[in-house]
């Protein structure tokens, strides 16, 4: 015997099914306890019709072999199934939902399970939805990587930040970036000038700086075997890194001003921290170079990194030109160190502030992270959309959770 929530769910359903035709809906009316049906026989009408398609015209045509009461039953729900579709259509969901009870018999049901001694409930009506309120205003600093995350995915956003959601521990790629940024920055604290005389000193300590930074990233690996096979890899990278740099001392001198350096920016009222890699001064005309280590995938050309800087998919090296502009610096280069691949030369994504990346792109960066930063700090949205790249999802840690994303892309295959 229904109890008052059960039928007060079953008219629910009747009423959504009236609306929509939704044929779930009428497969789920009829193994509710309300349906009048025995539930093994609405069940397995369920599942024939999940089939078939047509759950009236499965058992207008006697599709399971029932007993006579069964039958007449199952007979029954039918009849009361069309009546509740012949309603009018501009019925009020009161007189909707009072219908549908009346043809069901609802009301009786929940009178003669209260008189065999069940406890007393009454149908309530069902209260009023509350109004759906902002995510908390974000109050903290702002960072390039945040306004990233939410360029990517507001989910994403929503997941790390406002939710701080438990992050996944790391992975061996996110260990071996520390490990790299960390044997190039005590790199360059020995070698801020790189010198083609000091080319076997710099390639002895360079292999040095990798041993030990790796070493002190030890715990971020899961295997000793993908240890070993990460260091080897980092180790042949850093050496082309080596000849990288000795190629470009030669075409054009400069100096290592800085590693890890702090950078900050007011903008508008809101505070932006991050950390450039590397800050280069140019000897001959002393013009600055910002660098950024990059070792996983990156964008292969100044024309592809100029492409997302423009759709507002990267703030990184714009916020990273603005914080250093407001220091006083002159910024000519942007600069991406691919570290990623040890079979290939290093080649770095070289963006000429006013050549290959116009000054408007950057102003237009610097007031979309004003206006993000705004929106985010606003207490105002009620909402953050999943992405609808299916790329973006592959490595995200929220896979899980996250019930609105979209579809996985298709597998391919090779021959
Ligand atoms: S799984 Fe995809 S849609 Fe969901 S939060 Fe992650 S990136 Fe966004």
């Amino acid at each position: 015997m229904p109890d008052a929530a059960q039928v007060r769910s079953f008219i629910d359903d009747a009423v959504r099914w009236r609306k929509t035709g939704d044929e779930a809906l009428l497969l789920r009316l009829i193994r509710s306890s309300c349906s009048g049906v025995p539930h093994d026989v609405g069940a397995a009408y369920a599942t024939l019709a999940g089939r078939t398609g047509d759950l009236l015209d499965a058992i207008d045509r006697g599709r399971l072999a029932l007993p006579p009461p069964e039958r007449d039953r199952v007979l029954l729900f039918a009849r009361r199934a069309r009546l509740v579709r012949a309603l009018p259509d501009d019925s009020p969901e009161e007189a909707l939902r009072s219908a549908i009870a009346t043809t069901f018999e609802a009301q009786e049901l929940v009178t003669l399970r209260q008189a065999q001694g069940d406890t007393v409930v009454e149908l309530a009506e069902p209260v009023e939805r509350e109004e759906a309120g902002g995510v908390a205003r974000w109050q903290k600093h702002f960072s390039a990587s945040a306004l990233n995350a939410y360029g990517e995915c507001a989910r994403k956003w929503f997941y790390r930040y406002a939710c701080a959601a438990v992050e996944d521990p790391g992975s061996s790629a996110s260990a071996y970036g520390t490990a790299f940024h960390l044997a190039l920055e005590d790199f360059h604290g020995d070698f801020p000038r790189p010198r083609g005389a000091e080319r076997s000193a710099m390639r002895s300590r360079m292999r040095e700086c990798v041993t030990w930074a790796f070493e002190r990233n030890r715990d971020g690996f899961e295997t000793r075997v993908e240890f070993e096979l990460q260091v080897r890899r980092a180790q042949r990278t850093a050496q082309r890194y080596v000849d990288w740099l000795l190629a470009q001392e030669l075409e054009a001198p400069f100096e290592v001003l800085g590693r890890e350096v702090s950078a900050e920016l007011d903008l508008d009222g809101r505070a932006f921290v991050g950390f450039i890699d590397r800050l280069d001064r140019d000897e001959r005309t002393g013009d600055i170079g910002v660098v950024d280590y990059k070792t996983g995938s990156i964008a292969t050309s100044a024309a592809e990194y100029g492409e997302k800087v423009r759709r507002f998919r990267d703030f990184q090296l714009p916020f990273y030109y603005w914080a250093r502009t407001a220091a006083g610096d002159r910024v000519t280069k942007l600069v991406l160190i691919p570290l990623k691949d040890a079979l290939l030369d290093v080649r770095p994504v070289v963006l000429e502030v006013g050549k290959t990346i116009k000054l408007a792109d950057l102003e237009r960066s610097r007031e979309r992270m004003i206006e993000l930063s705004t929106l985010l700090a606003s207490g105002e949205i009620r909402r953050f959309e999943p992405t609808e790249n299916a790329a973006a999802c592959t490595y995200c840690a929220y896979q899980t959770a996250c019930a609105g994303k979209p579809p996985a892309e298709a597998q391919r295959f090779g021959s």
